[in-house]
């Protein structure tokens, strides 16, 4: 624990970052080590652990303030044990075993076996389409977690039965030890063997949940998906993760989104991209299309004489800024399509209206041929 990296330093960014700046070093960082991308590869999985926990402080400016100026003591109550002075804010913190190598009672019992833990985090992966990241969703997330068992109510106690105190250690789940030395008696305190720490004895455990008072369960929860969230982003779904210790508070479950590749649409920031063909006669002439966006289909008048490779803008038809308001634009880029597979009759009608152009038809194609013909005269 004594060597957590710095959360700013995981990120990687500066410690007077913005909340933006911080943001997508986040999405950068989750991305990279998602654990998707690396299955099996425990060190992802750490680093991205790593990443979840920085981004929890940093992006809550109440945590960050207590990190700035306490750093991981300020927010996390299992750290910090060897700094001596127990939480400036009055939370319980988990000495664990460092108690046996102090002498005496400096932190007479302020600890407990009983002192409420939260719980771990649980984590869960739904696949959207793109429309419905472009426009925000509810979707049903499903998960397992380990929560209180409902028999005994996290007792582990059989129904009908109570857990007895210990006695060994009179329930604080730790025994001191009087030593004999030259200095003169000195007391150390261990974890209490007879009940490891627990506090309590149950004679008869739970059947359902075999004393632990635990049990492991399938949920389902509605999960509202922010419009304009990106493929492989992560959402924190708070106090839906593994139950709390003690009366400790549940963790979070960490969902991740996926998002499904459009046939038509591509996305480049919050703007949609798409190709349009047309034929050569609608480029030609000009017409009136229909293109697909992402609040359906809309006419779009095309000049005559468009070229191939010409983009036109469909202002406000894009994605919707993440967490804010406004939405992209879309982009339709033109595609000329030659016809293939004539008839006889078409070929001879395309001649016929071939050999009526001349070059103020062909803009590109006149200028092409005068650089040409510079080009070899020098
Ligand atoms: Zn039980
Ligand atoms: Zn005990």
């Amino acid at each position: 624990m004594a060597d957590k990296r710095d959360y700013y330093e995981v990120l990687g960014v500066q410690k007077g970052a913005s909340d933006d700046e911080i943001k997508k070093a986040y999405r950068q960082s989750a991305k990279k080590y998602h654990p998707d991308l690396h299955p099996g590869d425990k060190d992802c999985e750490e680093k991205f652990k790593e990443v979840n926990e920085a981004y929890e402080v940093l992006s809550d400016s109440e945590k960050r303030a207590r990190y700035d100026q306490y750093g991981h003591a300020g927010v996390d109550p299992n750290y910090g044990a060897g700094a001596g002075g127990g939480s400036p804010f009055g939370v319980d913190m988990d000495f664990g075993d460092i108690f046996s190598s102090f002498f005496g009672g400096g932190f007479g019992g302020r600890r407990s076996a009983n002192a409420p833990q939260r719980g771990s985090d649980v984590e869960a992966s739904v696949t959207i389409t793109f429309e419905e990241s472009a426009r925000g969703v509810t979707k049903k997330v499903s998960y397992n977690s380990v929560d209180a068992c409902g028999d005994c109510h996290g007792t582990g106690a059989q129904p009908g039965s109570n857990p007895k105190t210990c006695t060994a250690c009179g329930g604080s789940g730790r025994v001191t030890i009087n030593q004999r030395t030259p200095f003169g008696v000195v007391q150390t305190q261990r974890t209490c063997d007879a009940c490891h720490g627990k506090g309590k004895i149950i004679d008869s455990p739970c059947r359902k949940c075999s004393g632990s008072g635990r049990v492991r369960h399938a949920h389902t929860v509605d999960v509202s998906i922010p419009a304009g969230i990106k493929d492989s982003q992560i959402l924190n779904v708070g106090g839906h993760g593994n139950a709390g210790v003690n009366g400790g508070p549940k963790g979070d479950l960490h969902v991740y989104v996926n998002v499904r590749k459009h046939e038509l649409f591509e996305r480049r920031g919050d703007d949609v991209w798409c190709d349009l063909p047309l034929t050569f006669a609608q480029a030609s002439l000009g017409a009136e299309v229909t293109v697909p966006t992402l609040d359906g289909k809309v006419k779009y008048p095309i000049h005559e004489g468009t070229q191939p490779g010409d983009i036109f803008k469909l202002k406000g038809r894009g994605i919707t800024h993440l967490g804010g308001r406004g939405k992209g634009d879309q982009y339709c880029r033109v595609v000329v399509e030659i016809p293939k597979n004539l008839s006889n009759k078409q070929k001879e009608l395309i001649r016929q209206f071939d050999s009526t152009t001349t070059e103020k038809n062909y803009a590109k194609r006149k200028s092409f041929f005068e650089k040409l013909k510079a080009a070899f005269t020098d």
